[in-house]
This record gives structure tokens, C-alpha cells and sequence, in this order.
């Protein structure tokens, strides 16, 4: 899979992609990030390279102009892809939409920043709005490795057998994860379940599955149905 980010920032994006999984899945070639920094797209002979102007209709901050995410998209050469601008006014993302990001071959992931995006990004690319979660940041950078991140974590050989995703939260199970446990069998007084150091596999599975039932309701009774 290919992922194409297009920012202002670069810098914010380098570490988390060097680093961990991420790291690990870029350099072994499970998938191809590549960064482009939207200043390269500014207006030619424009040297202070600028990208951004006041909104029309008067108000506070700065948009991100209509023509430099075009180019920057338009000089990725490639057929567009699914390209993503990250907004808070997007659709909200969830896992059952990462699984579809996962199964796509080429996305393209516009950062907003100031105000956001001039309007007409999304008609001109018939793109999708993306946010992360009802809050708001200065820019699409952290977003943008949120999705890169959960993404990458679902393609073939990312995530090897001592760390897999069956359990997960989000999955196949309908519950969150259940209660995860290591050594020591006891902290200040506080045991590890006894059933978990029985090795019976059967009755630890049905623990498991208790468990992340229980703390589905109390943590998240939204996701239960009745
Ligand atoms: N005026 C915008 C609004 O209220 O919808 C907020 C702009 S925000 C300060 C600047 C940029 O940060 C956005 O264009 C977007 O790219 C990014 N951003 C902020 N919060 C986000 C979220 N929850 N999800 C995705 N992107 C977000």
C-alpha cells in the first residue's frame, strides 16, 4: 500500500514514521509513506513560498488556498487514489472505516491547518473529510498518523503472531479487549485472576470472554445492545 501525506509540517511527521511498528513496516516495504511538503506547491517565484490567505467573508486566521493541495496532489503523478482531507468536520473515523482504508491500495492524506482547507478541495478531488474524534488540533499531522498508524497495523505481516490484533478491541468480537495481565502475579496487594496462571486454556478463554463483555458495559455501554 502506498500513503501519500501532503503538509505544511513535515518535521511533525518524520519521528513517528522512523519509529516502532511504523518504522519497522516502512523499512521492511509493507507500505510506502511518503511526505510532501505543500511549500513546494506555492505559487512559482512566490519566495516566501506561501500556501495559505485570509478567508473570504472577513474573520479571524488563515485558509489553506484551493491551488497548491491541487498541484501537490496533481504532481503525485499516480492515478488520485482515495485522497482524505482531515478535518474535525469529517466523518469520524472508527475501525470498521480503517479496515476499508486498509484494503484500498494508493490513499492520499491532506493536513489542514490556520482554518482549515479552502472548500473546494474536496469538489475539485472528490475528496472525503476525515476527523479523528469531536476535538480540535492545529493541524491534520497528528490525524494523519493516527491513520497511517491504525492502517498500517492491519496490512499482511505488520503485526507477527506475539502481537496480534484477533482480540482487539473494535474486531470481530463486538467488546473491547479484555483485562491484560504480566508479571508480577501480585502488586501492592492487588493478585493477578488465579484463573489466569491455571493453564487451562479453556477456562481462560471463557474468563477473557467475561471479562471484555464486563468491561465493554462499563466502559463503553454504547457499544452493547441491550
Ligand atoms: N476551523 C476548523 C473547524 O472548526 O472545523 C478547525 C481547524 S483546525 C484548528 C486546523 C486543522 O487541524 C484542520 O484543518 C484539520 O486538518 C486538523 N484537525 C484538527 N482537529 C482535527 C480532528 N479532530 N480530526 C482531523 N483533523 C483535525
Amino acid at each position: 500500500m502506498r500513503i501519500d501525506v501532503i503538509t505544511v509540517f513535515p518535521e511533525i511527521l518524520e519521528g513517528p514514521l522512523g519509529a516502532s511498528l511504523l518504522g519497522k513496516a516502512i523499512e521492511g516495504g509493507l507500505v510506502d509513506v511518503r511526505i510532501h511538503d505543500l511549500r513546494e506547491h506555492a505559487e512559482p517565484g512566490d519566495v516566501h513560498r506561501s500556501v495559505d490567505d485570509a478567508p473570504y467573508g472577513g474573520g479571524p486566521g488563515m485558509v489553506l488556498q484551493v491551488g497548491p493541495i491541487v498541484g501537490a496532489v496533481e504532481a503525485l503523478g499516480t492515478d488520485p487514489g482515495r485522497v482524505l482531507v482531515l478535518s474535525p468536520a469529517g466523518r469520524r473515523l472508527d475501525q470498521p472505516f480503517i479496515r476499508q482504508l486498509a484494503a484500498d491500495e494508493h490513499l492520499i492524506l491532506v493536513c489542514g491547518r490556520y482554518e482549515g482547507v479552502d472548500e473546494r478541495v474536496l469538489q475539485v478531488l472528490g475528496a472525503e473529510e476525515l476527523s479523528v474524534g469531536d476535538y480540535v488540533l492545529s493541524g491534520g499531522e497528528l490525524p494523519a498518523l493516527v491513520v497511517i498508524e491504525a492502517v498500517t497495523r492491519l496490512l499482511p505481516g505488520v503485526i507477527g503472531k506475539e502481537e496480534s490484533h484477533e482480540h482487539d478491541s473494535f474486531g470481530a468480537e463486538g467488546t473491547l479487549d479484555h483485562p491484560q495481565y504480566t508479571r508480577p502475579a501480585e502488586f501492592r496487594g492487588l493478585s493477578v485472576p488465579e484463573v489466569l496462571r491455571s493453564g487451562n486454556h479453556a477456562e481462560i478463554e471463557r474468563w477473557r470472554r467475561d471479562a471484555a463483555v464486563a468491561k465493554t458495559h462499563r466502559n463503553r455501554p454504547d457499544l452493547t445492545s441491550g
